[in-house]
């Protein structure tokens, strides 16, 4: 830290000691003064202003309201014991109320004292009453007139049950940043701070946690989170430019008989626009002589594998071997088939490795790879086990990423002596702002459009009774030749359980389609290989009409003919699941459906999660709404994200914030290159000082 008194531990603040800094450690993990200085409080309110007891109504929120306090009672009703006391000030009184700690409040408060209370007022039946108030013993210096907006923190109830509330949180942080040695040097460059008009950072920590208005405070509340996404920016970009500059990339300049004969000969659609302009992006960067690290995000269907294949085709005419990684092997084996299938008229060879290739088979394959004569190879993360050696290889597509973990990302860099190009391709769709902070180190292309022939799913929503309707709806999509997905969740911890659900669905469901005239397809990740791809083969050809799994289909999987996509128990799946899920139909140009069924009454977040998938189709949307229900790191797994913890900055709302910090530290970056100019040294000194307390180091 650069200045000593805040690495002091807060035992030695006025008011604290051992006992209470070993408590505020244990509830808040704050430590030293530093830490305490970044114990933000979530709000402020104005207690500039006294209510008078008889004006409050059921209009008022929080009061603050003085008065004597009279009839403390500690009383035992059915509910449990309670401890009440009564305030009266000139116009009236008003009930306090606490249900919990009473034993600890009831020794603190004094019979015909006067008190300062603050609290939300509540009506009962006409008569109001403030139930574990904020309470102090008033002084005759405390003045609220002119007060300036008070601080409220987070609190957990055993802070609160040792009266340590807001403002004791407020005193000791005051000592602090009323310090004669408190500092906070700057350590941002001139060039930054003035035309962004960023307040200094000492007086953003002041300001923070003492406003003297709410403007003060809104500026250092920006300042701060300027800061938390300025480093990470900085060292995103650093890490950004050492690529270009020492990655040096292979060179694939043309564009040769393999890609253009498919393209004319074989491709069976017109590419969209969002495709064309992706493929020229990657066509560009890997043609430049510098290794590309791309992450290609689009929904689900808008079409990533042929955008991925055309660039292998790149990369072949260029003389390199190519892989296709896929997360489970049921992608895997179909992008295996469908690849091979456009394929099966060219000049190429294609070989799928996975887990459950056969030890002579492998052999056969790492043999043919080594000698450069397999041009695509397809597989699992067993394509990148230890002894899988390629002959040449110059581009690795990684479908699906966030299944993968980094790790598992970084392996794949050394097979060869100069680096792969890599292609990462994600239907997990992450809001812009937050690739960019995650991804830093990669560029990132999208594509925004599906293909012009699809019509958009219609999604609703039913409960159990209505069980057979959907039923019905389903006969009917069959009559009409098209197919049917039926999903059950499948959840680790109870596998048992959810294993009947799938069987019993799938007696429920046989029921109402009895064979011989109906076929149904049965899936579950317990199965073996080969009879989870003897299913999906039989399904994907049409002779089952109904498929019921659980979620090994959530990923990737493609039957242009199915129709419907029935999730059964929704409410037990993600959002970013439920919209992976009901990715699998409208992948054809028939009208296709979604119908998420649920039994029992839903929580708040699951309301919202099937509200929004009836709402929209669009997966960015969709993951800005799982990111404000699950927070950020959570999105695609805290250890995978590597999405520092960021303590104001909030990757959904602050795109303005994050945007200018970004282009700041590219700025900053693009006139001093390696942080070498004088008025560049302190952010320099700064970015290397908080190294550890940065995620970076963890992930790249
Ligand atoms: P995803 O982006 O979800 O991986 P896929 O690559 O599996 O999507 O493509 C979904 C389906 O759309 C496939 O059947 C594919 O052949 C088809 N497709 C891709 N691009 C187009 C296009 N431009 N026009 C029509 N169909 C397309
Ligand atoms: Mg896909």
């Amino acid at each position: 830290m650069e200045n000593k008194l805040l690495n002091t531990g807060i035992a030695y603040l006025k008011g604290v000691g051992p006992q209470k800094a070993e408590l505020i450690s244990a509830e808040t993990g704050v430590f030293t003064y530093w830490d305490l200085i970044n114990y933000f409080p979530t709000r402020h309110v104005d207690k500039s202003t006294l209510t008078e007891i008889r004006s409050i109504n059921n209009e008022s929120d929080t009061v603050q309201i003085r008065g004597k306090l009279s009839k403390i009672a500690l009383l035992t009703a059915p509910s449990g014991k309670r401890l009440t006391a009564t305030l009266t000030d000139s116009t009236g009184s008003i009930e306090l109320i606490w249900f919990k700690n009473y034993q600890y409040v009831i020794k603190a408060l004094k019979e015909d004292a006067l008190y300062t209370v603050y609290g939300k007022a509540n009506d009962f039946k006409g008569r109001y009453s403030i139930s574990h108030p904020e309470i102090k013993l008033y002084q005759t210096e405390d003045n609220v007139k002119g007060l300036p907006l008070e601080p409220v923190y987070p609190l957990t109830e055993k802070l609160k049950a040792r009266f340590m509330d807001s403002r004791f949180f407020m005193g000791i942080i005051k000592q602090i940043l009323h310090h004669p040695d408190f500092d906070l040097p700057e350590y941002i460059p001139e060039s930054v701070t003035k035309p962004m008009k960023l307040i200094h950072r000492k007086s953003a920590y002041q300001q923070i946690h003492l406003p003297q208005n709410k403007q003060v405070h809104a500026a250092a509340t920006r300042r701060i989170k300027f800061d938390e996404m300025f480093t990470l920016a900085m060292r995103a970009e650093k890490n950004k430019a050492n690529r270009l500059i020492e990655q040096r990339g292979i060179r694939m300049p043309k564009v040769g008989e393999l890609f253009n004969v498919f393209f004319k000969k074989y491709l069976q659609f017109e590419l969209t626009n969002a495709q064309k302009q992706v493929i020229k992006e990657i066509k560009d960067d890997i043609g430049s002589g510098k290794q590309m690290n791309r992450l290609l995000q689009g929904d689900v269907g808008s079409g990533k594998t042929i955008v991925a294949l055309l660039c292998m085709l790149i990369a072949i005419d260029n003389g390199y071997q190519t892989c296709m990684m896929a997360p489970t092997e049921i992608l895997a084996t179909q992008h295996y088939l469908s690849i091979k299938d456009l394929l099966a008229d060219m000049p190429i060879r294609i070989a799928l490795l996975t887990g459950s290739t056969t030890k002579k088979n492998k052999e056969k394959i790492k043999q043919a790879l080594q000698n450069g004569e397999i041009e695509i190879l397809i597989g699992t993360h067993a394509l990148i086990e230890d002894d899988v050696n390629y002959n040449k290889l110059g581009f690795v597509v990684i479908d699906e990423q966030h299944r993968f973990g980094v790790a598992q990302r970084a392996k794949l860099w050394n097979k060869t002596q100069l680096i792969p190009h890599v292609l990462v391709m994600t239907a997990t769709p992450i809001p812009r702002t937050l690739a960019m902070t995650v991804h830093g180190e990669l560029d990132v292309s999208t594509i925004n459009e599906l293909p012009k022939d699809r019509k958009p799913i219609k999604t609703i929503y039913r409960t159990e009774n209505y069980r057979a309707e959907v039923m019905e709806f389903i006969r009917n999509q069959l009559e009409k030749g098209r197919q049917a997905y039926i999903v059950y969740p499948l959840i680790e911890e109870s596998k048992k359980l959810d294993l009947n659900d799938l069987m019993n669905g799938y007696e429920m469901v046989t029921n109402f389609f009895p064979v011989p005239k109906y076929q149904i397809s049965l899936m579950h990740g317990r199965m073996k290989p080969e009879v989870k791809d003897f299913e999906m083969k039989r399904f994907k050809e049409g002779q089952t009409q109904i498929m019921i799994s659980t979620t090994v289909i959530e990923v990737g999987v493609n039957v242009p003919n199915a129709s419907v996509m029935v999730i059964e128990n929704a409410n037990r799946f993600g959002l970013s699941q439920l919209h992976q899920l009901r990715g699998r139909v409208g992948r054809g140009s028939d009208q296709s459906y979604c119908i998420l069924m649920t039994k029992d009454d839903m929580n708040f977040t699951s309301k919202k999660r099937i509200n929004t998938m009836c709402k929209t189709n669009n997966g960015f949307e969709i993951s800005q709404v799982d990111l404000e229900l699950r927070g950020p790191g959570d999105l695609m797994g805290t250890r995978q994200s590597g999405l520092p913890d960021f303590k104001l900055l909030d990757l959904v709302h602050d795109d303005e914030i994050i945007d200018i910090a970004k282009r700041a530290a590219a700025f900053v970056l693009k006139q001093d290159p390696v942080l070498e100019k004088e008025e560049n040294i302190p952010l320099l000194n700064y970015l290397k000082q908080h190294q550890q307390d940065n995620f970076w180091g963890r992930v790249s």
